[in-house]
């Protein structure tokens, strides 16, 4: 089951009160950052970025960790949920993946994936440098940089742009042979970036970060890290974001205009930290071309394949032992001792170790476990929470009823259930989807969706229900 990613706007994080609706900043003062022409549509661009990001997925080795993860892509979820409403693009796909590598890099492709080097993570001192770069990132996309510059130079025919996107992609990063030199030139309208759209990412980025409660100085922090870094040739960063002149003064000076909202960081990043010291030293870009030349094991490489049976049976059966957890301020829930608590961008998961995987497409799913989050549609609660099973169908196309409706009681209120099929993206055998509502005192739906392979589907739905009843609400106030 794919989960809820935080372009569907019908879910909201349970920890994020309703109350943070749009405080408007000074629109006067920030810097009004408009896109260039382009002949392209959305729609391409996410074509070209998938298809270049399924090729870096194969090519680069990825870090597929959880925890690690999960840091980052709340991160990349504050940031877009701070996207301009003028710059959004309904089909764009933001998914946020670290890639095993030792370099500070970072890159983001057409439409949406974003691509992290572990040396970023480790360089930075800060979770808002962290920020900063992929709020950098992030405004290249949502201007849609790279099918802009495509457009001043000559007309491709789309499948030749994919082409230069992996050129790009794989040439200048893993350092694979490109023998066509040519298409490394190409793939610069890619990734490689002119002064004047460094500006314009530099400013956006800014603007983006100080809505989601970064103080973007960091930023500008984060790049003077990345010049001290440079060694002989200089970092592929720099060469790829060139620096448009007073770069640091000039990020500081929109920073001066924007007030931060809230929030703050996580503080986890210590806690990151650690985790990665403890790792074996990720490898270097070099390392792993010359390791591809050779045909030989990929270093670094430490992703379990995904799309194979092989997972179902390494989870483990939900524990008898119950831990409750507190994942919002009116909220408390018990589940498997042996449930991890991960919280997405809108909604919070209660998983067994292996149950939540990315995808080959770079989205998070989940196999076993239980998601809550917020929604707010219109009408009862039936018709509420037959949006929500529309929103989630549209995300997983197989998604088929099975039977109507059920009362059940959720917090000691009265509530819905249902258990849908589906066909799981991950393991590509069938699964049970148990999804229960009920409604909060604010007119809003809690929703709780159970996940598990439909071999195990009773063992897990009575774990659901036992979930449903031990729910504790206190929205009272
Ligand atoms: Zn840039």
């Amino acid at each position: 089951m794919k989960r809820l990613t935080n372009t569907s706007t019908a879910a909201r994080f349970l920890l994020v009160p309703v109350l943070t609706a749009a405080l408007a900043l000074p629109a006067a003062t920030q810097t009004r950052i408009e896109r260039h022409k382009n002949s392209y549509s959305p729609q391409q661009d996410v074509e070209l970025g998938q298809q270049a990001a399924g090729e870096v997925r194969q090519q680069m080795p990825l870090l597929n960790d959880g925890r690690t993860e999960d840091f980052v892509e709340r991160i990349g979820d504050r940031l877009v949920d701070e996207i301009p409403a003028e710059f959004r693009e309904p089909q764009f796909r933001y998914s946020f993946d670290v890639v095993n590598l030792r370099e500070i890099n970072a890159f983001a492709l057409p439409g949406g994936p974003m691509f992290l080097h572990r040396g970023m993570i480790q360089a930075a001192t800060s979770e808002g440098e962290i920020a900063g770069v992929m709020a950098h990132e992030l405004a290249h996309v949502v201007l849609r940089h790279g099918t802009a510059q495509a457009t001043k130079g000559q007309k491709f025919q789309l499948g030749a742009l994919a082409g230069q996107v992996l050129g790009a992609v794989i040439g200048g990063r893993a350092g694979a042979v490109v023998s066509q030199g040519s298409q490394i030139g190409l793939g610069t309208y890619f990734l490689k970036y002119s002064r004047e759209y460094e500006s314009e990412a530099d400013l956006l980025g800014a603007q983006m970060m100080a809505r989601a409660g970064y103080d973007p100085r960091e930023m500008a922090r984060m790049f003077q890290t990345i010049e001290k870094q440079g060694g002989g040739g200089g970092p592929e960063f720099l060469s790829d974001h060139p620096n448009p002149g007073n770069r640091v003064q000039s990020i500081n000076r929109e920073a001066e205009m924007l007030r931060v909202e809230g929030r703050g960081t996580s503080g986890e990043l210590p806690a990151i930290h650690a985790r990665l010291k403890q790792m074996p030293q990720a490898p270097t870009t070099e390392q792993v071309a010359k390791a591809r030349q050779q045909g030989g094991q990929v270093p670094g490489q430490s992703r379990v394949p995904v799309g194979t049976n092989e997972r179902n049976t390494r989870v483990e059966a939900p524990s008898p032992e119950w831990q409750t957890y507190q994942p919002g301020d009116f909220l408390r829930i018990s589940v498997p001792a042996n449930w991890e608590q991960v919280k997405g961008g809108n909604t919070v998961m209660f998983v067994p170790d292996g149950g939540y995987v990315r995808a080959d497409n770079g989205q998070s799913a989940f196999t076993h476990g239980i998601e809550i989050g917020v929604t707010r549609g219109d009408g009862n609660l039936q018709q509420q929470t037959e949006q929500l099973v529309q929103g989630f169908a549209q995300s997983n196309p197989q998604l088929r009823r099975q039977g109507g409706y059920s009362r059940t009681t959720i917090g000691g209120r009265q509530g819905l259930t249902t258990t849908l099929s589906n066909v799981s993206e991950v393991t590509g055998d069938s699964e049970a989807v148990n999804v229960s509502t009920v409604q909060l005192r604010d007119g809003s739906v809690l929703f709780l969706i159970g996940v598990a392979p439909e071999q195990q589907a009773r063992t897990y739905l009575t774990t659901f229900s036992r979930i449903r009843q031990n729910v504790q609400l206190a929205d009272n106030r």
